[in-house]
């Protein structure tokens, strides 16, 4: 059976009263996917750990590195978190003071829509020394593999990341859509597969041209890569007839067109389509 299997752990969880001294918590960011991408201090922090809570994107090469540790799953994808985020908190609080050193093993970077930043929060107000190991961002393995620069003198003098994510039941996409429509920028959106339609269509409605070039990177860095590339306009059809699946990333701005001629570059574009 594989780690990713195996049922949630909690039979362990120490129920005794905190120690005087808790035990280090690391949040270590794991990259987008490839085990190359790790950090050496992410990869030091993993072989040497007992105890990693990891999340679902997190692949099983990486997980595989932990040879001495119990591996744990404790988040599925946005919005259908394995173990609500409260209980996660209160779980790494408690197992830490029981003196239990553990990692907290995040996609990406801990600090970019992960919920890093209320875990860190809930460690720091509990006393729980934590370290952040920070990790390569997916915005960044996407640039790099899809050859998308996020700043470019010709293109873009900024770079805003976002998220796509729906909030509450309400279905609400909580965007400040005229920042994002700006010129000369590049926005990257996470998590917005599902909300690729309205997102494509509210950037054109607060001023972005409809041929503003765009493109999806789906599993950058990962088996089976691939991306997608259009305009506001035909990108959520194109997104449709290829089936895009989460992870991916939708990137705007005139730095997607330099693809053309950077893709045929990188190593990764070997296993990656590019649909125009
Ligand atoms: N902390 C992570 C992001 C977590 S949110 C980071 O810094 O990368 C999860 C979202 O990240 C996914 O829905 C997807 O939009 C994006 N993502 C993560 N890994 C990806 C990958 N390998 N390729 C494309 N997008 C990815």
């Amino acid at each position: 059976m594989s780690v990713l299997d195996e049922p949630l752990y909690f039979s362990s969880v120490p129920t005794r009263e905190p120690a005087p001294r808790a035990a280090r918590v690391t949040l270590v960011g794991a990259g987008p996917g490839d085990p190359e991408l790790l950090t050496v201090r992410a990869e030091r922090a993993l072989r040497r750990a007992r105890l990693v809570l990891y999340d679902h994107l997190v692949p099983p090469e990486i997980l595989a590195l932990a040879r001495q540790a119990e591996l744990v799953c404790v988040g599925k994808e946005s919005g259908d978190h394995t173990l609500p985020q409260a209980e996660l908190c209160a779980l790494m609080v408690r197992l830490a003071r029981s003196g239990r050193a553990l990692v907290r093993l995040k996609g990406g970077d801990p600090y970019i829509f992960g919920r890093g930043g209320e875990e860190a929060q809930a460690l720091a107000a509990a006393g729980v020394p934590f370290e952040v190991v920070p990790g390569i961002s997916a915005a960044q393995a996407a640039a790099a593999e899809a050859g998308m620069p996020l700043t470019h003198r010709d293109h873009a003098a900024a770079v805003v990341l976002a998220t796509g994510h729906r909030r509450g039941d309400q279905g609400m996409l909580d965007m400040d859509w005229a920042a994002l429509a700006r010129p000369r920028q590049t926005v990257v959106i996470y998590m917005g597969v599902s909300t690729l339609e309205p997102i494509c269509a509210q950037l054109a409605a607060h001023g972005l041209a409809e041929d503003t070039p765009a493109a999806l990177v789906e599993r950058a860095s990962r088996a089976g890569s691939r991306r997608v590339v259009g305009t506001l306009r035909t990108l959520p059809a194109l997104a449709l007839q290829h089936e895009v699946r989460s992870p991916a990333l939708l990137i705007v701005g005139g730095v997607v067109t330099l693809h053309e001629v950077l893709a045929a570059q990188g190593v990764a574009s070997t296993h990656s389509k590019t649909y125009a």
